[in-house]
């Protein structure tokens, strides 16, 4: 028992804090979960402390051994602060989960294809006989995984910037780092913090590590060997081009058998070849095992044809980045639904991007009214109080042909509980057309 008679403090009640909680236990601790939040409830037998109680938290020197940080929370909120202030050391779910088990890995970062790579990653181990689940930010939590007592041969584990803030020795044989652009400046003070936060996936990389970078990114990959790749073009260990992968120059297989479309998506697959490839699987099995491999849903979805309309929910663009990429996928020109929470990003570099693919913009949520003064100029461009007169609003505004496209480029908050309420309210006004 690594930890008994020690006291932990899990902060945050969600699945990864309870995750952590449980883990901790079978270790030995004993189990504080706090939990600020009114609305959070006891779900398994630890001590909880929730709500008020957990605002009114005075913490003593002594009083806990470790605290560990779910990552929805910042480390520097009130209150973690209140347990580093006494001299707590604190800790992230993701690195505690890390330091319990000796479980090979394979982690992925990136400002944007994280869950379809951590999700390409586990199918193509499985598929090879390998056994793999995704996890870490994406679904199960590491914590949880490691506290299941389950064995993979290889974890697939996506890993946000908020995860890397709080890391100490993790690491991984194959880190992946997918893409960086702007994104999540509500949360950090500026670009430099973010992008520093998600570079610590190769902080602890040794020589005998890989790590997987997209070509052209200014990243520091530390002491891993740096393979590159690149669907759009540039030079790269491997690449993606006219329907076709290859490895330092040699065709190893085509997209044609894989359901996965798009050039975005051609790097997520290319990316989680190559970390196959550090397990020594052969490129050939790897996309046998893919070829059946669907994109999570609201990302670039096909909801429907109508009238020789395509219908496209890519709700999970909660960033100009995800957008432009979604824009390079698409061969129809565009009717794009775009806006939402004002997240202080700057859509002015989007100007380049529309000419001759996007016939018309609709646009919806708090940003709306500054997107108008954006792109008023260029195009047609309306605005629709909610989704279904957005959806209708399009329409009206397409030719047969066209694909229609709520891909937002920022975050849904304003008018949605998240992105998956945007999608799913964009699929019903999208149903309900005749
Ligand atoms: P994450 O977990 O990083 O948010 P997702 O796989 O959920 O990534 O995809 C988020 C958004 O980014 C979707 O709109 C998707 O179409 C787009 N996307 C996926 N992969 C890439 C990529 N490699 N480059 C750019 N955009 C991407």
């Amino acid at each position: 028992m690594k930890y008994a008679s020690q006291h932990f403090a899990i902060l945050g009640a969600g699945r990864s804090g309870l995750g952590a909680a449980r883990l901790a236990r079978l270790h030995g601790a004993k189990v504080t979960v706090f939990d600020e939040d009114e609305k959070a409830k006891p779900v398994e037998d630890f001590k909880y402390v929730l709500g008020q109680a957990a605002r009114d938290l005075v913490v003593k020197p002594g009083d806990f051994d470790l605290v560990i940080i779910s990552p929805g929370l910042d480390e520097h909120w009130p209150l973690p602060t209140r347990f580093t202030a006494a001299g707590v050391p604190l800790v992230g779910e993701t690195e505690f989960g890390f330091n319990l088990t000796d479980m090979p890995m394979v982690a992925i970062t990136g400002t944007n294809g994280k869950s379809t790579c951590t999700e390409l990653v586990a199918a193509l181990f499985n598929g090879c006989g390998m056994k793999s689940i995704p996890c870490g930010n994406h679904g199960t939590s590491l914590s949880e995984v490691v506290a299941s007592g389950e064995r993979y041969d290889v974890l697939a584990v996506e890993i946000s910037s908020f995860q890397l803030e709080t890391i100490r020795k993790f690491r991984a044989k194959a880190s992946l780092w997918l893409n960086f652009a702007p994104d999540h400046l509500d949360r950090y003070p500026g670009m430099a913090e973010y992008f520093a936060a998600k570079s610590r996936i190769f902080e602890n990389c040794t020589e005998s590590d890989v790590a997987i970078v997209r070509a052209g990114e200014s990243v520091s990959s530390g002491k891993a060997k740096r393979w590159t790749f690149s669907a759009y073009g540039a030079e790269a260990d491997c690449r993606y081009a006219n329907g076709r992968f290859y490895h330092a120059s040699q065709e190893i297989g085509s997209a044609a058998n894989l359901s996965i479309r798009g050039k975005h998506n051609m790097e997520n697959v290319l990316a989680a070849l190559m970390a196959g490839k550090v397990y020594g699987l052969e490129f050939g099995a790897m996309l046998r095992a893919l070829a059946g491999y669907q994109v999570p849903r609201h990302r670039c979805e096909l909801i429907r044809t109508l009238e020789d309309r395509e219908y496209i929910n890519d709700s999970k663009a909660t960033n100009l980045h995800a957008l432009e990429a979604c824009l390079r996928s698409q061969e129809r020109p565009i009717v794009l639904i775009a806006g939402g929470k004002d997240k202080q990003l700057d859509y002015t570099p989007l100007r380049a991007e529309l000419k001759g693919q996007v016939r018309a913009m609709v646009f919806i949520g708090e940003i709306a009214p500054q997107l108008e003064k954006t792109f008023g100029d260029l195009l047609p461009c309306r605005r629709g109080k909610g989704m279904a007169e957005a959806v209708s609003l399009a329409k009206q505004l397409s030719q047969p042909g066209d694909a229609i496209i709520l891909s937002p480029g920022t975050s849904s908050f304003d008018m949605f509980n998240g992105y998956g309420q945007r999608g799913d309210a964009f699929r019903e006004a999208v149903l309900s057309l005749s």
